[in-house]
């Protein structure tokens, strides 16, 4: 690791591990008292997301804030966007994403990729039309994918060291056409995993993606407290005390949302229903 890598890191008391069925996490690695600091980290890049960079973009942006202005003439709430708006604003991030990462250094690109994509659909139901990415997918027969045994027939390797699968499965034959794989792309890793820096300045927004932050799981009640300065520099705090090896949540969307609009955002933008103890709570009412 480099001065340059370590020095991004500048306190942790957490360590990313794998969890248990939601990819990477942060878990404490010693115990933490109520108030105390759990991260002190600068990101691996920030994004400076000019909406007018290029004629493409500033048209999608500009079709962002009509439909923005609809939705809260129309007495739509403020914080609560349909999905519509939201995959626009995601698009438009999404263009502009691009060329900032074709900017960046093999290594911060490299970095960047090893992050996660909730657009992937590395995990969706098998149908006989679907394509999808498989994560460290090899050659061996009978592995099972969503509890349904597959027997592989041929891979071939994609880029960002995804594979992609033909498979039969039940006796059919659910062979897939490359060229409708969806990718792995630099705009949907930056939306899946990056902290707003700063916010809406009139022509565009900074967004901080980091190598152990952007490793948190989501809770609508997570028993921390996140803050991002100008710089990007994110800390998180712990907001109750843990114990060793607990693991440490973030919120990605806003806690004060209700239910319903807190599972649509995380489902559309993250691509899970949260079952967190706020929601399981707020279930069962
Ligand atoms: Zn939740």
């Amino acid at each position: 690791m480099s001065v340059l890598e370590e020095s991004r890191l500048q306190y942790s008391a957490v360590e990313v591990r794998m969890t248990d069925g939601t990819g990477w996490g942060l878990f404490t690695s010693h115990a933490v008292r109520k108030g105390d600091m759990l991260l002190q980290e600068l990101p691996l890049v920030v994004l400076d997301i000019k909406y007018d960079a290029t004629p493409a973009t500033q048209q999608k942006f500009q079709k962002t804030i009509q439909w923005a202005s609809r939705w809260t003439a129309q007495g739509g709430p403020m914080n609560e966007y349909p999905k519509e708006f939201r995959k626009l604003m995601d698009d438009c991030v999404c263009e502009c994403v691009q060329e900032i990462f074709n900017s960046q250094s093999g290594d911060v690109q490299r970095k960047w990729m090893a992050l996660h994509d909730a657009k992937t659909p590395n995990d969706t139901v098998i149908t006989a039309s679907k394509l999808f990415y498989l994560n460290g997918l090899n050659s061996e027969k009978g592995r099972l994918l969503n509890g349904l045994e597959c027997i592989i027939l041929s891979t071939a390797p994609m880029s960002n060291g995804r594979w992609a699968a033909r498979l039969t499965y039940d006796g059919k034959d659910l062979s897939v056409k490359k060229d409708s794989l969806k990718k792995k792309i630099p705009g949907n890793v930056a939306s899946t995993n990056s902290f707003s820096v700063g916010g809406y300045d009139g022509v565009g927004q900074k967004l901080g993606l980091y190598e152990v932050l952007s490793r948190s799981n989501h809770s609508c009640e997570p028993g921390t407290s996140r803050s991002i300065d100008a710089n990007g520099l994110a800390v998180l705090r712990a907001e109750r005390a843990f114990s060793q090896g607990e693991q440490v949540y973030t919120r990605y969307i806003a806690g004060s949302l209700p239910y319903e609009a807190r599972q649509s955002e995380l489902r559309d933008k993250y691509g899970f229903d949260c079952g967190c103890q706020k929601c399981e709570a707020e279930r069962r009412v």
